[in-house]
């Protein structure tokens, strides 16, 4: 089997499969004073500082959650102000606040600049949401300005990270808030964190004990944060040869395919390309029968593939966006992979159009 859905999930590196088997041997609850229960806190914070010190923080930034859905939620739903998102985002931020004002984006998928800044104008104060890398396209939104924009009109920047740990260096100093989320970068699914350098005023989501200095109630993912402190390190650029590779197989065998967000700045281990005339669930399976995992842009939660609003937000007819698919790689990631890749991609689309007589 070949695994290429790396932006759904990860599978998780050596170093953070073994940081976490270590870290089964430990018991106690971080919060207990006794000595089973301080060994235990400095295994949590020992994995606190080593997210902090990824990204050149103090460790007191970083706010354990259960993933970038619940760091999402914490951020959007804490906040008692105006809520700005871009068009593209993951549902997790989407399905968060019906009252958000949408920012939309330009063709290429990158957020549109001078209605951000119309927005704000009229509702300054607000907090803006708006990801990092696209989980579906790849696509890289220009944070730098974006930011610059909101600092103008004293608004809070929040970025969805989840997708860019390893993909994409940013100021994360500069970035009043961010999450992360764990099983993105290589590390166990469950666990990610609400990065705060520029304090605002935020409810918690989860009410209870004091964990997480009261910003999530609830004994914290011992064995989890360890992982994610463990899974820092894989370079995805090292993963370009391999996507020129395929994208310039899949081009060569079907000119009339499309890759979506190819003129934008893009993230060098995401694929969304366009099959003429084969829909999303035929490709799926087909590569499926072909023991290789691959994705349509948007497999939401219960299995069931829906047409991508983040396609369709960058004004792809619904129809093309019916036959995209989003093939993702990572760490384990072999040429073989993509060579068998290009082949099953371009079977399929030799068969379909010899069925269908359009030659
Ligand atoms: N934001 C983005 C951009 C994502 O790609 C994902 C995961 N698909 C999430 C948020 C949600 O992350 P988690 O699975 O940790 O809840």
């Amino acid at each position: 089997m070949i695994y290429l859905d790396y932006n759904a999930t990860t599978p998780i590196i050596p170093a953070a499969q073994k940081a976490m088997f270590e870290a089964f041997a430990c018991l106690g609850n971080p919060s207990s004073v006794h000595h089973h229960g301080r060994e235990t806190r400095k295994l949590l914070e020992s994995a606190r500082e080593k997210v902090a010190t990824y990204f050149g923080l103090p460790a007191r930034n970083v706010t354990f959650t259960s993933g970038a859905t619940e760091a999402n939620n914490l951020i959007l739903k804490g906040f008692k102000g105006i809520v700005l998102n871009s068009a593209v985002e993951h549902d997790s931020v989407l399905n968060v606040r019906s009252d958000a004002i949408t920012v939309p984006v330009n063709e290429d998928g990158i957020i549109n600049l001078e209605a951000l800044e119309k927005l704000l104008k009229a509702n300054d104060e607000s907090l803006v949401c708006v990801l990092a890398v696209n989980n579906e396209t790849g696509v890289v939104q220009p944070i730098a300005e974006i930011l610059q924009i909101c600092q103008k009109y004293n608004s809070h920047l929040h970025v969805d990270a989840a997708q860019a740990v390893g993909k994409i260096t940013l100021n994360w100093q500069d970035l009043p808030s961010f999450t992360i989320s764990a099983h993105k970068f290589g590390g166990p699914q469950g666990i990610g964190a609400i990065i705060i350098n520029k304090p605002l005023t935020l409810s918690s989501l989860i009410k209870g004990g004091g964990q997480e200095r009261g910003l999530r109630a609830g004994t914290e993912n011992i064995i989890g944060a360890v992982g994610m402190g463990a899974a820092f390190g894989f370079d995805f650029s090292t993963l370009k040869p391999l996507q020129e590779k395929l994208e310039n197989g899949i081009l060569n065998s079907c000119p009339q395919a499309i890759i979506f967000g190819k003129s934008s700045e893009r993230v060098t281990n995401t694929t969304n390309v366009f099959m003429p005339n084969v829909s999303s669930e035929v490709q799926l399976m087909h590569f499926d029968l072909n023991k290789i995992s691959i994705s349509s842009g948007a497999a939401c939660s219960s299995g069931k593939v829906k047409t991508s609003h983040v396609l369709r937000a960058m004004g792809i007819p619904e129809e093309t966006a019916k036959c995209a698919v989003r093939i993702s790689t990572g760490w384990n990631t072999t040429e073989s992979d993509v060579n068998q890749c290009i082949a099953v991609w371009t079977d399929l689309f030799n068969s379909q159009h010899f069925k269908k007589g359009i030659f």
